[in-house]
């Protein structure tokens, strides 16, 4: 059976935390490896446990743009995410962005822990991972002031195709969540035919966005094939081909062995 990368989850979220009889069904199936994703300092110290459990889980440290106004000093917060990087299977930094939909925290605020944690990114050498709802523009100045310096992932990706190439020239890999296999995903599917598929992940962001046919249940890892078999029939590869090569995509980036 073909295995694939999760490069996004959220396997400390209570919809899924301690699901140990689901996480052993999906690692003797077909996922060899699952990113678990922070979204706040306490997130990614459960993460980071998470990570030392299970051989194929990893963990993230990061501040998402939800929790930036809720994370107290910056200069504090930005010290526990340091730390949290120097341990064992902690591979990127992220979730870290902005997010123009909701505006849980005030946008001054979402961009300043945004630029702090690529000053980290570039001080520690690791990828970052990036949420941008609704806030393109903004995203890619961020990312471009720091071009040759940070790389990362574009996380559920919701920007153009344009915008895609531009990410793809700095060095950036694009990743798609079950939303590639959504009716109305038109948009979505141009960025993906132009993602090379050296540069494509795929995530499930589970428990949100489960893809078609399971769409409105608890998303999981399981679940991920869904929008593999979609983005292999976009691009007209072999399954087992895409599989293979998205798992290399992903150690690649993640600087796993
Ligand atoms: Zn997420």
């Amino acid at each position: 059976m073909a295995k694939l990368f999760d490069t996004h989850a959220h396997y400390t979220d209570e919809r899924l935390f301690g699901n140990d009889l689901l996480l052993n069904e999906l690692f003797s199936a077909d996922i060899s490896h699952i990113l678990t994703v922070a979204t706040c300092m306490e997130d990614g110290a459960e993460c980071a446990r998470l990570a030392k459990r299970y051989d194929g889980i990893y963990a993230s440290a990061g501040i998402h743009p939800h929790e930036c106004g809720k994370s107290g000093s910056l200069d504090d917060a930005m010290t526990v995410i340091e730390n949290q990087l120097t341990q064992e299977k902690v591979v990127a930094l992220g979730e870290i962005g902005l997010d123009y939909y909701y505006d849980f925290s005030d946008r001054e605020t979402q961009m300043r822990f945004f630029r702090a944690q690529m000053e980290l990114a570039k001080k520690t050498g690791k990828p970052v991972i990036i949420h941008d709802r609704e806030a393109h523009g903004d995203t890619m100045d961020m990312v471009r002031e720091f071009r040759g310096r940070v790389i990362g992932v574009l996380h559920s990706c919701s920007a153009s195709a344009e915008q895609v190439k531009e990410y793809v020239k700095m060095g950036w890999y694009i990743s798609f969540s079950g939303v590639i296999t959504f009716k109305n995903a038109s948009k979505t599917l141009d960025s993906v035919l132009a993602t090379p598929p050296e540069r494509l992940l795929l995530e499930t962001d589970c428990p949100y966005l489960a893809p078609v046919p399971m769409r409105g249940k608890t998303n999981h890892s399981g679940y991920l094939h869904f929008t593999a078999e979609k983005a292999a029939s976009l691009l007209g590869m072999d399954y087992d081909a895409l599989c293979a090569l998205e798992v290399e995509n992903a150690k690649k980036l993640f600087g796993i062995q």
